[in-house]
């Protein structure tokens, strides 16, 4: 890169977080870090501060502040925390920001950092499924530039001839299919917390995780591919690709398609937002052909992974039901995590909530967040009867 670069990460401490600053490591002459930020994890900011030296830390746990100032006394690293120190981080002028933080939570800076008009990487796809019309419409006005993260959307941009969007005909979404693509569903009504975090090729956050078990992830990023490509949801198919070595392909009018391939390991995409519009050395694993010897594919099973045609239906409805989809997602996904319901019960308590609660759809931030809060509470309600 020819130039020095000013970088802030959202969700420093999380999987992409650390990705992210693994290939800052490698080049730190090239980078200044504005800002740091996590959620509660003090004694992790503190260690990355101490290593990275950006000028600010910022924890979102507004309790955990002291604990945090006195980690990084000494060290010229200024601390602060809680929501608003943590959307203003977003906006204090970094050139390049990754958005790396989970849920909804991260909405708020994301739309700071879209409205700076700057370079935006974007991890955080909650905050797409939930705002996606507002976060497109935030980034056009302000000429900000948003870069996919997510492995998929990553390689359809790569793919994707922007200057010709007319000439796609489709966009084939790959998914690993997760770690129970060839489970009965007897015994995914039995499965648990620690075997659905256990993803077969990639290393991530626990919640992403569990959503690569139950498809709702690749819902999720049928809903963010929309947002992101000029395509309809009818042009956007899924495919189940258990090798996790094609990312995602493009079709054009003429029969190509065209494909992005790699090891699957995210600091791939997360380097080539970081270096964009040029290139990076990257350490990761080079993709050997020979040795992987045969690729599959096939299509995805709706009756065992009910989540996908939640998120396809959510989609066509429109309005709010994405964000509905995306927070009663999180709730249920926390309470299967702490044992409270069983892995079918998420896709049944998600479409339970789908069916109950239809608002008006959102017109600003402040009412998609209202929606989420609501979504929320009904799905807490829901998984609360539940005793496992
Ligand atoms: P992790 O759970 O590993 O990390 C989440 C990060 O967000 C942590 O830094 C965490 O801080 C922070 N955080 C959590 N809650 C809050 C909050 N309320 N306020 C402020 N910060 C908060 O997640 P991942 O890195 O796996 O995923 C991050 C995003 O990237 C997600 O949206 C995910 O869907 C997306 N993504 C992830 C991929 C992956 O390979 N991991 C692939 C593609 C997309 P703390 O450590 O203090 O809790
Ligand atoms: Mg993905």
């Amino acid at each position: 890169m020819s130039e020095r670069r000013s970088v802030t990460i959202l969700g420093a401490t999380g999987s992409v977080g650390r990705s992210t600053l693994d290939l800052i490591a490698g080049e730190r002459d090239k980078y200044d870090i504005v800002a740091l930020t996590a959620g509660r994890d003090v004694a992790a900011l503190a260690e990355l501060a101490r290593s990275f030296r950006p000028q600010l830390a910022v924890i979102g746990e507004e309790a955990a502040y002291p604990a945090l100032r006195d980690a990084l006394a000494g060290t010229g690293v200024e601390a602060q925390a809680g929501e608003a120190a943590t959307i203003d981080a977003a906006g204090a002028g970094a050139d390049w920001t990754m958005a790396a933080i989970v849920g909804t939570a991260g909405l708020k800076p994301v739309m700071r950092a879209l409205e700076d008009g700057r370079t935006l990487a974007l991890a955080n796809k909650e905050a797409l499924v939930s705002a996606g019309a507002l976060m497109t419409r935030a980034a056009a006005a302000s000429g900000a530039t948003l870069l996919p993260v997510d492995s998929e959307h990553n390689a359809i941009y790569q793919c994707f001839d922007r200057a010709h969007p007319t000439s796609v005909r489709r966009i084939i979404l790959t998914a690993s299919g997760g770690p129970f693509r060839c489970r009965s569903l007897e015994a995914m009504r039995r499965a648990t917390p620690a075997e659905a975090v256990a993803h077969p090729n990639w290393s991530m956050g626990a919640k992403i995780s569990v959503d690569s078990a139950t498809l709702m992830n690749k819902g999720l990023e049928l809903i963010e591919a929309y947002h992101l490509f000029p395509v309809g949801e009818e042009a956007i198919e899924i495919v189940v690709h258990p090798q996790s070595v094609i990312h995602s392909l493009v079709e054009y009018a003429d029969g190509s398609v065209l494909a992005q391939l790699g090891a699957p390991d995210m600091r791939i995409p997360i380097a080539y937002t970081l270096a964009w519009p040029e290139r990076m050395e990257t350490k990761c694993e080079r993709l050997d052909l020979v040795r992987i010897g045969t690729l599959g594919f096939e299509a995805p099973d709706l009756e065992r992974f009910p989540a996908l045609g939640l998120a396809r239906t959510a989609l066509r409805e429109g309005g709010a039901k994405p964000a509905i989809l995306n927070a009663a997602n999180e709730i249920v996904v926390a309470a299967f995590l702490e044992s409270r319901l069983g892995f079918l019960d998420i896709a049944s308590v998600v479409g339970e909530v789908l069916a109950s609660y239809d608002p008006d759809a959102p017109s600003s931030i402040d009412e998609v967040l209202e929606i989420d809060r609501q979504a929320r509470r009904i799905a807490a309600d829901a998984a609360g009867k539940f005793s496992l």
